[in-house]
């Protein structure tokens, strides 16, 4: 209260005061400004014109025009919210740019982000009912709320923003709106492209218009190495210092990589090489973009680059189109980019580092000109871009695994897949897979038809395996009672990424010495966690990340509700009170619970090493990855590896590589937990009964 301030005391807080609303109505009044500036303002009466004349728009421009951020502003403006009757939704491939994007449009708005402006990714929504008119959200996100409204009525205009990005989520979407059209005439429908694909959107939605709003492009130089670099990553720190040490100021750097690992690894270095150099450069700032970066540390990127002082961007292809960061002057880019990469014979998803597609690395160029003339040093040859580079990205639809997408639209009354229409189609192996998996997750019965059990897979936000597994925690007879481990370490598998504050081994040698899975490991971290009601120097004193473990108990609290509403935790509370609480049966119950959600992710040990188990391919050989607990017990511990071990995440880089490994002591459990799958792999001696 003021009025307890001494009287200078509240002279100097008035005068701070005055001078702090200055500073914000100028900050407001550039913003304002700034937003006039935009190639897309001059377009703004033109665009509305053409939005009023046609259900559906293709809007097509360079980066950083202000499709994303302005557009949906000038709907707002043109009454297509009606007073907060209706919302706008804007769709986003990544969930760094749908949270970034409406941060800046809420500050742009002049309100508080989560009221008028919102946000919703997985797990985390931050809207707020019958006030939120302007909605950014992931493509998965709006996909999902089919299931509850079919029509989406409460929406009036709906941006599919980032289109040519191509994820499955954006192609299924553009599918199920198509079909709704018809029957919502007075729903818009943008789509917003990069300048690429813009025309095969059109086609698809029977030559709508495409409104072509022209960006600001200087001219970029393109420089190329003259062999191939057999380490890119030296190459690029080696250029960031040559530009660093040679060219004046300002003009930032902006770097490609691939993804949190790579990215982290090059800030380290580039940190250690400045404080090498000491005084004799110019100050560096690095600032890490990637979709797992905390949020409180994404806004980084966006803060002006202070003066006499470079700033770095170390990003993923995130920097390509969805973001755009202003002041960058050169580009280096490796050329390449982490792909998910599905393998239908085997069932397998692999995430794969690939050469990017011409187009990608264009518009990664073109990040270099939008202050003025840049430059941009890709690190590879000029032979590899014309002979080598696919000319376009391959729509993820054609390389992914298709489970989850075909239970979401057969749970919609979706039946006949082939004749959904879809820009581009799926491969038939790859759809017939993907039928096959959820008839043995028990999603489909045998005539293809979705199961009550199916229906309620779609219900959990998270992918259907996991919900098998928390099915089968609560109902199942031999794994009953389990519910509450398996939903924290389900919850503990989706932020693995950023757990852990140093290395995870010393994380988990101060957390526990005998531990055999890292699911057992997560599970054990959280029970501690909570044991010391969720402190904050829990996490300190064992080198976990707070933040992160904030999340992880949210995350679980939505998956608990999920799991109440659906009868299951009353089914498993029933249950718990009959069985034992010995370590040793809980591992067992809950190891049986994972095999029943991921079967084909379940690992050998051969002569050479783990592989997979396949009836046709043979099996491919698969390495444990140093992160894991397995990995420590078996090379440093010299403990006798398990035969048979489960994993999370299968990822490709130097080797294959599998992360988040679950020992199965037993290989009866194999066959019991499910026959169609393990009974004809195991063969006779399971029945014959060694274990
Ligand atoms: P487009 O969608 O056409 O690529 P955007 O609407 O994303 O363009 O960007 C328009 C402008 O807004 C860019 O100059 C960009 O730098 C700025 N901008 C976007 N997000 C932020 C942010 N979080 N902070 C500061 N500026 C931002
Ligand atoms: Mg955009």
């Amino acid at each position: 209260d003021d009025d307890d301030l001494l009287p200078e005391e509240k002279l100097r807080y008035e005068t701070r005061l005055a001078e702090a609303l200055e500073t914000e109505e100028n900050r407001i009044l550039t913003i304002q400004e700034t937003r006039k500036l935009l190639p897309v303002y001059q377009y703004k009466d033109e665009l509305l014109k053409e939005i009023k004349k046609h259900q559906v728009l293709i809007i097509m421009g360079e980066t950083g025009s202000g499709k994303t951020t302005q557009l949906p502003q000038y709907l707002v403006d043109d009454g297509y919210t009606k007073q907060g009757e209706f919302q706008i939704a804007i769709t986003q491939p990544r969930r760094v740019a749908a949270t970034s994007v409406a941060a800046r449009v809420a500050d742009e708005m002049n309100v508080v982000l989560g009221k008028e402006v919102g946000y919703q990714i997985r797990f985390e929504d931050k809207t707020t009912p019958n006030k939120t008119i302007l909605k950014y959200m992931t493509d998965g996100m709006l996909l999902r709320e089919f299931l509850a409204d079919s029509n989406l009525s409460k929406y009036s205009c709906i941006m599919i923003d980032e289109a040519h990005e191509r994820t499955l989520a954006t192609d299924i979407l553009i599918g199920l709106l198509k079909e709704i059209l018809p029957k919502r005439p007075n729903l818009k429908l943008l789509i917003s492209s990069a300048t690429m694909n813009a025309k095969k959107f059109s086609e698809f939605f029977n030559d709508c218009p495409i409104f072509n709003v022209p960006g600001r492009r200087y001219p970029v130089d393109i420089h190329y190495t003259l062999q191939p670099e057999a380490n890119y990553i030296h190459a690029a720190i080696t250029t960031i210092f040559q530009i660093h040490t040679t060219q004046a100021l300002p003009g930032d750097i902006l770097v490609f990589l691939t993804g949190q690992e790579e990215i982290e690894r090059t800030k380290s270095k580039l940190e250690e090489i400045m404080f090498r150099l000491g005084s004799r450069t110019r100050e560096m700032l690095i600032t890490p973009i990637y979709a797992n970066l905390p949020q409180e540390q994404q806004s980084k990127i966006f803060q002006p680059t202070p003066e006499n002082c470079r700033k770095v961007v170390l990003a993923t292809n995130i920097a390509e189109t969805s973001l755009t960061i202003d002041g960058i002057k050169y580009v280096i880019d490796p050329g390449f980019v982490k792909e998910n990469s599905y393998v239908p014979s085997t069932g397998m998803t692999q995430l794969l580092t690939v050469p990017c597609s011409r187009a990608s690395v264009d518009q990664r160029a073109g990040r270099a000109g939008r202050v003025g003339p840049g430059k941009c040093f890709r690190i590879f040859t000029k032979w590899s871009y014309s002979h080598e580079l696919e000319l376009m990205p391959k729509p993820e639809i054609t390389r992914t695994n298709l489970s989850n997408t075909v239970l979401l639209l057969l749970s919609l009354g979706v039946t006949d897949l082939l004749k959904f229409p879809l820009m581009d189609k799926p491969g038939i192996p790859t759809l017939r897979k993907s039928l096959e998996s959820l008839y043995i997750l028990g999603a489909l019965n045998s005539k293809g038809a979705i199961t009550n059990l199916g229906k309620m897979m779609c219900e959990f936000p998270c992918e259907p395996e996991f919900a098998k597994v928390l099915h089968t925690a609560a109902t199942h007879e031999q794994c009953q009672g389990v519910l509450e481990e398996c939903l924290t370490i389900i919850s503990m598998l989706h932020e693995t990424s950023s757990l852990f504050i140093g290395q995870k081994k010393e994380a988990a040698a101060s957390v526990t010495s005998e531990v055999e899975s890292d699911h057992m490991l997560y599970l054990e971290i959280f029970n501690q966690w909570r044991n010391s009601k969720f402190s904050r120097s829990w996490c300190q004193d064992h080198k976990v990340q707070f933040k992160t473990m904030s999340r992880i108990k949210n995350i679980r609290n939505q998956l608990f509700r999920c799991s109440e509403k659906l009868g299951l935790v009353e089914k498993n509370d029933r249950a718990r009170g009959k069985v034992s609480n010995s370590t040793v049966y809980l591992n067992g119950r809950i190891t049986r619970c994972f095999i029943s959600g991921f079967p084909m992710n379940v690992v050998q040990l051969g002569p050479t090493g783990y592989h997979t188990m396949g009836k046709s391919s043979g099996g491919l050989n698969v390495n444990v990855h140093p992160s894991s607990i397995l990995f420590a017990n078996y090379k440093e511990k010299a403990q006798r590896p398990s035969k048979y071990v489960l994993y999370q995440q299968l990822t490709l880089t130097s080797k294959e590589f599998i992360r988040d490994c679950l020992v199965i002591p037993k290989e009866k459990w194999l066959p019991e937990m499910v026959p169609q799958v393990f009974k004809g792999l195991l063969g006779e001696k399971t029945n014959r009964g060694r274990e």
